[in-house]
């Protein structure tokens, strides 16, 4: 079987028998991976815990002849441990995790999902920023093809004041065109600086009132696109 060599974070892993693990992987060259992980819940593993949700790792794997791969070697690239210590970053973590895994296709590279992502995780391991999820959420999406417009009505084309999100319509609306939910002037702005390249700016906002309205609108967002309930965001949300 041909071996190959690729860089991903898992996203999820499934039991197989007694000591053998499924892991879904975002591979950078090879989008979205299944492997089979032999031994792996064993105590003498050879991959010990390197092969767990939200780890990046270095990978060898052999093609498989069906839909499996099978994982030869792993190093860990980044544990992302804090993640691992905090219940509200394992639960950002877990977020992040899910909407890759909804978004990235079975072996079609993605790489700047796969970017996005490991620079998530790694934000979210480092900084404390409420907003991290949203925003992975909204630049996803936009790099999906389903960028909403943020910058100016999407009736008129004013650049504001823009009052509510419709978005079903795409994006934000001035008072003439209002449509949606209200939005407040300051969860505009962050929505402008996550979709203007200023996610920094984006994750400095921390006031709850703000994170939590911007959080509604951008996993409804997200939600309208995947039509899927994203569970593990819902308990992220804590209004
Ligand atoms: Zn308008």
């Amino acid at each position: 079987m041909p071996l190959y060599h690729d860089r991903g974070v898992v996203l999820r892993t499934y039991k197989l028998g007694e000591a053998d693990r499924i892991v879904s992987i975002l591979t950078r060259g090879h989008g979205k991976v299944r492997a089979v992980a032999k031994g792996v819940r064993k105590t003498k593993s050879r991959f010990g815990g390197r092969l767990e949700p939200a780890s990046h790792v270095d990978l060898l794997m052999y093609e498989g002849r069906g839909e499996l791969d099978i994982v030869s070697q792993a190093e860990t690239v980044d544990a992302f441990r804090p993640l691992r210590d905090d219940l509200d970053r394992l639960a950002g973590a877990v977020a992040l995790l899910e909407a890759a895994d909804q978004l990235a296709l079975e072996r079609e590279a993605n790489p700047p999902l796969y970017e996005m992502l490991v620079g998530a995780l790694r934000t979210l391991a480092t900084r404390d920023a409420p907003l991290v999820v949203p925003g992975f959420l909204l630049k996803a999406l936009a790099l999906e093809g389903y960028r909403p417009q943020v910058e100016s009505c999407g009736a008129c084309g004013e650049s504001g004041p823009l009052v509510s999100w419709a978005m079903e319509e795409g994006g934000l609306r001035c008072a003439a065109h209002r449509q949606g939910p209200a939005v407040s002037r300051d969860a505009v702005l962050v929505l402008q600086h996550m979709l203007g390249g200023r996610l920094s700016a984006a994750l400095d906002e921390t006031r709850p009132p703000v994170v939590s309205e911007v959080d509604h609108l951008v996993v409804r967002a997200f939600e309208h696109h995947v039509e899927r309930r994203l569970r593990s965001v819902g308990t992220f949300d804590r209004g």
